[in-house]
């Protein structure tokens, strides 16, 4: 029976979590409500599903994680269907996030032995006949948290990595999007039928409090900083290290000699995709007073043309989470009484569960739309004297998450003075994108790193292994040594270290 309920209102009822579709209504689907005992026992499954996971060794999980990646590729649409029906938004971004998701799987599957596996490094000169092993072990149990806004990307980034890293993980989804967390975990069962290796609880935000106290090794967090603050005190209380992928308010910098139709189409797309509920969206944008009007005038025209609706095929969807539309409508306000104008939409583009595109000018630095998350499709377009100062007024918000830099030349100096984790440098958020790539903020925006070799390296623990292989030549770390020995020694390290500029 469809059961039609507040849009995109989550409810529990008899003890299952509802998720309804943010646009009709209409309900997607019915999950069991995790309790304190489920919990429990699901962490003390997952702990024996890690032994056995971290001992299928690189190529079994590999196998396994491959073989996933295929699975997601092939039921693609499905996914994206779901992705439309329960967050709203439009199928091609459902499907632009899941091919990025299906991408990181493959790498984080196929990178994991070289990153991590068994090395030889060097051994100092003094304790030469010493053989030093480098690898990274698993930690055992992930717990990873995950929002809304990208029910696919942000968990996988932790999830696929975690998973080919040797771990096992507990995953909580977001209230809002249950259904997509249970499809992915579903299909991974379906590859990995042995064992519990990636489970799955519901419920609001209490049930990722309790996991925070359920004793896994690590807590991989992604959402919003406020959020994360309590993740991480929870998890101080048992020393269990933290993840934290939080908020931010991304800026694009255009300088005066930027492509302009290049930058305004990427500021278009990386600031109202996904109805700007995207935690690297563009939210603020400072160009170059020489192109400033232009500029303008080229981002008003194409976002005008943007749909806004329910469908599938929209360019806009509508805000997943109703009471984000609270916090769009404060910042547009209050952008307006404090002297900036809307270019494009403004106080009557918030229609919920829809907002139009809002583009507004001469707001303020201090304004609530320039220092704060606004997670819906606006922009800020601010003028500046130059791209000096567009990179000051940049790096003068709490967050540091990502960011973007239009220039035909000096851009990757530019964006390397960009107080953030990640920056495009003549693109858009394609930096999300990149499997290779470290993912993560600084700040207000969190610590830790998703993705690349840094996000394998997250979830282990580095081992050193040191093997002596034959007798000991300078026997300075024993009680039998000599004072002869250590004169030798001492001689070694002069002339080892004693001469300064040389080699240095
Ligand atoms: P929230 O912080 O509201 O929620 C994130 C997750 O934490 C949800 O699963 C939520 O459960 C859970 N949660 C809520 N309270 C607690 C608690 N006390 N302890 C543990 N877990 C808890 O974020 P949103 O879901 O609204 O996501 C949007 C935010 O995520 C934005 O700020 C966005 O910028 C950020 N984000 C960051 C990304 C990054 O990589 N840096 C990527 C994507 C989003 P429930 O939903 O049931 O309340």
């Amino acid at each position: 029976m469809t059961v039609t309920r507040t849009p995109g209102v989550p409810a529990i009822d008899e003890g299952s979590l509802i998720s309804t579709n943010p646009a009709s209504g209409e309900e997607v689907g019915r999950f069991p409500v995790a309790s304190p005992d489920h919990l429990t026992v699901a962490v003390a499954r997952a702990r024996d599903a890690a032994a056995w996971w971290a001992g299928l060794e690189f190529a079994g999980r590999r196998r396994r994680l491959l073989a996933y990646r295929s699975l997601l590729a092939n039921r693609i649409d499905e996914l994206a269907e779901l992705m439309h029906r329960e967050g709203g938004k439009p199928t091609a971004d459902a499907l632009v996030e899941a091919i990025a998701a299906v991408d990181h799987i493959a790498w984080a599957a196929q990178h994991a032995r070289k990153v991590l596996g068994r090395r030889r490094v060097s051994s100092s000169l003094l304790l030469k006949e010493h053989t030093s092993y480098l690898e990274y072990l698993p930690l055992g149990v992930v717990g990873v948290i995950g929002p809304w806004n990208y029910p696919v990307l942000t968990p996988m980034g932790s999830i696929a990595y975690a998973l080919a890293a040797g771990n096992a993980v507990v995953f909580k989804p977001s209230e809002y999007t249950p259904a997509v967390g249970q499809w992915l975990v579903d299909r991974f069962a379906e590859v990995v039928p042995e064992q519990p290796v990636l489970q799955i609880v519901h419920g609001m935000g209490d049930v990722g409090a309790a996991l925070c106290r359920s004793g896994v090794d690590k807590i991989a967090f992604t959402g919003s900083t406020a959020t994360g603050k309590k993740v991480m005190a929870a998890a101080a209380e048992s020393l269990t290290p933290v993840l934290l992928e939080c908020g931010g308010k991304d800026s694009m910098i255009v300088a005066a000699d930027a492509d302009l139709d290049a930058a305004a189409a990427a500021c278009v797309w990386g600031g109202l995709t996904n109805a700007g509920q995207t935690c690297v969206g563009i939210e603020r944008v400072y160009v170059a007073d020489a192109v400033y009007d232009d500029f303008l005038g080229r981002v008003v025209s194409r976002a005008a043309k943007l749909q806004v609706g329910a469908d599938a095929g929209a360019d806009i969807g509508p805000i997943t989470m109703p009471s984000q539309i609270d916090v769009i409508r404060r910042h547009i306000e209050d952008a307006l009484t404090r002297g900036g104008r809307a270019v494009l939409g403004g106080a009557e583009a918030v229609r919920p569960p829809f907002v139009s595109p809002t583009i507004l000018v001469d707001v303020p630095e201090d304004a609530a739309a320039v220092q704060e998350e606004t997670f819906g499709p606006t922009l800020t377009i601010t003028r500046v004297r130059d791209a000096d100062e567009a990179v000051r007024l940049t790096n003068g918000t709490g967050y540091g998450l990502g960011g973007a830099v239009f220039a035909k030349s000096g851009g990757v100096d530019l964006a390397r003075r960009i107080r953030s984790g990640m920056t495009s440098v003549n693109s858009a958020l394609t930096f999300a994108g990149m499997p290779s790539l470290p993912f993560g903020g600084v700040g207000g925006s969190g610590f830790g790193r998703i993705h690349g070799e840094d996000g394998l390296r997250e979830f282990t623990r580095p081992k050193a292994i040191v093997k002596r292989r034959g007798p000991t030549v300078l026997a300075a770390m024993t009680f039998d040594r000599t004072e002869k020995t250590m004169a030798q020694i001492v001689k070694v390290v002069r002339l080892v270290h004693g001469r300064s500029h040389q080699n240095s």
